[in-house]
């Protein structure tokens, strides 16, 4: 069974970048009819946080990307202590004392005689008694993973054909000093328990891809199909992270974007096919196809989200937003005609509140100096209210006979006497909503 996972680090809100990757594992699970676990990757007590758990559970929830089930790694730590006792016992696993100071110096040594900064495996030839002196004198050391030097080969679910000479990467560490078990152990060992098919993650991860494979395949797994899709600049091509804050999915629910809007947009960014705004997760499910992706850095523009959002709040009927039109006191007479009115006129929802506004109190009227006396005798043949649908026809018709204007001279300067704006609803529409003339003086 297809089974694909989203593995964020409770350490902060997810971010639009973050976003694709869950969307990119929770659409091909959903394809396959598999499995889509949401791993909570919290092995580092001290950065991890129960709010990040629960904010991001939120932000999934309110994208509607729903999970089977939730597995935490901090839950996991005597599977990971079990692997590596494997790995040890297998001679992969060795300690290693350097601190990073001296592995800085290394690096810089080895970079100064134009050599790939690899770890050198200098702990390798330690004697046990050289091991224990250095303990005793600098504590436990960190734990590395010994790769085999050979080319590490796999078909790229975007990238296509990779292959990593081993021998270019330093040996993982897959234990800190202090006991902590990092991310590629833990990673690779839920990924291979919990049946992980595809592995959907950012192109940052492309080296990680390397080393895990090998590992997978030194703990007797079978490493799963991998996909590195691109990483997300700004619009014009900066680094994204310096924008981050604004970014988050919750800010962007704040600003009033549509969740069917972001998922439209980052289903297809950076893919051979179009934008195009999907109203149900089954049609963004069924039109998802991870190949047509490409390598090269993918821009997003939060603004692209706007315009989807409006669409999407075109195509909603009355029923789904009575709850929140009926919260802004709409009453209930008026409230279906209030949404198909305004529905085409808004960007986002808050937009409603100002749109009700002006129709309970009146706008404030615009009226420019040539206006000022057609606009007076206009009002002076303005019904009293409750208007209704034939209002507008009607009394134009009788302003019209009045002053013998026509056309837009007749329209607009009653628009904008209103509504106080020169664009809006169709002013038919319009006059069985608004509840109070400021224009009559
Ligand atoms: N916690 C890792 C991250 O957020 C997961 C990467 C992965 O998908 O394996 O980068």
């Amino acid at each position: 069974m297809t089974t694909t996972r989203f593995a964020p680090s409770p350490t902060g809100y997810i971010h639009i970048g973050n976003l694709r990757t869950a969307l990119f594992n929770y659409l091909i699970a959903r394809k396959a009819g598999g499995q889509f676990i949401l791993r909570i990757d919290d092995t580092d007590p001290e950065r991890s946080k129960e709010e990040y758990v629960d904010a991001i559970k939120q932000d999934l929830d309110w994208l509607g990307l729903h999970w089977d089930r939730v597995e935490r790694q901090s839950e996991r730590l005597d599977r990971y202590e079990a692997a590596a006792e494997k790995l040890r016992e297998m001679g992969r696993f060795y300690e290693a004392f350097e601190t990073p100071t001296e592995l800085d110096l290394k690096r810089k040594k080895q970079l100064n005689m134009g050599k790939p900064p690899v770890y050198d495996r200098a702990a390798l030839n330690l004697s046990e008694d050289e091991k224990a002196a250095l303990r005793s004198e600098r504590g436990q050391g960190v734990w590395r993973f010994k790769l085999d030097h050979e080319r590490i080969e796999w078909t790229d679910g975007i990238l296509g054909d990779i292959s990593i000479d081993a021998a270019s990467v330093s040996d993982p560490v897959l234990i800190r000093q202090d006991g902590q078990m990092l991310y590629t152990l833990a990673s690779v060992v839920d990924d291979t328990e919990m049946g992980v098919t595809h592995v959907v993650r950012g192109s940052d991860h492309v080296t990680n891809t390397a080393t895990q494979i090998q590992i997978i395949k030194a703990l007797g797994g079978t490493p799963p199909v991998f996909a590195h899709h691109s990483l997300l600049t700004g619009p014009q091509g900066e680094a994204l992270s310096k924008r981050l804050g604004t970014l988050a999915l919750r800010d962007l629910r704040e600003s009033g974007v549509e969740p069917m809007a972001v998922l439209s947009l980052m289903a297809r960014l950076g893919s051979s096919d179009p934008v195009e705004l999907r109203t149900e997760m089954a049609e963004l499910i069924d039109g998802f196809d991870l190949s047509r992706f490409g390598s090269a850095p993918t821009k997003f523009d939060a603004e692209d989200l706007y315009p989807l959002t409006a669409r999407y709040l075109q195509t909603l009927d009355y029923t789904s937003v009575k709850d929140e039109i009926a919260a802004l006191g709409v009453p209930d007479a008026l409230a279906e005609r209030f949404w198909t009115v305004t529905r085409e006129n808004i960007t986002t929802k808050s937009d409603l509140k100002g749109w009700w506004e002006m129709f309970r109190d009146g706008a404030e009227p615009v009226i420019d100096a040539e206006d000022a006396e057609f606009v007076a005798e206009a009002m002076a043949l303005l019904p009293e209210g409750p208007f209704d649908g034939d209002t507008w026809g009607t009394w134009t018709g009788a302003v019209k006979q009045a002053t013998g204007r026509k056309g837009r001279g007749l329209f607009m300067p009653l628009r904008k006497a209103l509504t106080g704006m020169e664009r809006g609803p169709d002013m038919s529409d319009v006059m069985p909503l608004l509840q109070v003339v400021k224009a009559r003086g």
